[in-house]
């Protein structure tokens, strides 16, 4: 398994664990059973076939469109890494997220996200399957 997809894997174990300790993880009040399909769907969908795909894809499109550059962060450490792709990361998912509440018809793949009637870590990934895919 790719570093990056252990990271986010780690990342939302973590505050799974931190949120069942706390407040119960897979009981919420004003939950429904469909919420616990949607998110168990959203995140599998997500972390096991789309964010894959994405890292395979943009590895392989990179490598195609500017081969001079393969291998040029290779070198700078796991810190350095792990700080960038941080940054980058969150630089594209504000904008993402942010160009999902102006367009309508993103919006339609992202609307699942802020219907659950609860906060939980379970809705990270609460989007429509084509929402990511995108
Ligand atoms: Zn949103």
């Amino acid at each position: 398994m790719k570093p990056e997809i252990m990271m986010v894997f780690g990342i939302f174990a973590g505050f799974a664990l931190l949120e069942a300790l706390r407040t119960g993880f897979l009981h919420k009040k004003r939950q429904t059973r469909s919420d616990l399909v949607v998110e168990v769907v959203s995140a599998l969908w997500s972390l096991g076939v789309v964010q894959p795909l994405i890292v395979v894809s943009a590895a392989l499109l990179l490598a195609w469109s500017i081969p001079g550059y393969q291998g040029v962060l290779g070198g700078v450490g796991f810190l350095v890494g792990f700080g960038l792709l941080l940054i980058f990361d969150d630089f594209t998912v504000y904008w993402w997220h942010r160009l999902a509440h102006s367009v309508p018809m993103l919006y339609n793949l992202h609307r699942p996200h802020h219907n659950a009637e609860y906060m939980s870590v379970r809705v990270t990934f609460r989007n429509n399957i084509f929402y990511y895919a995108m």
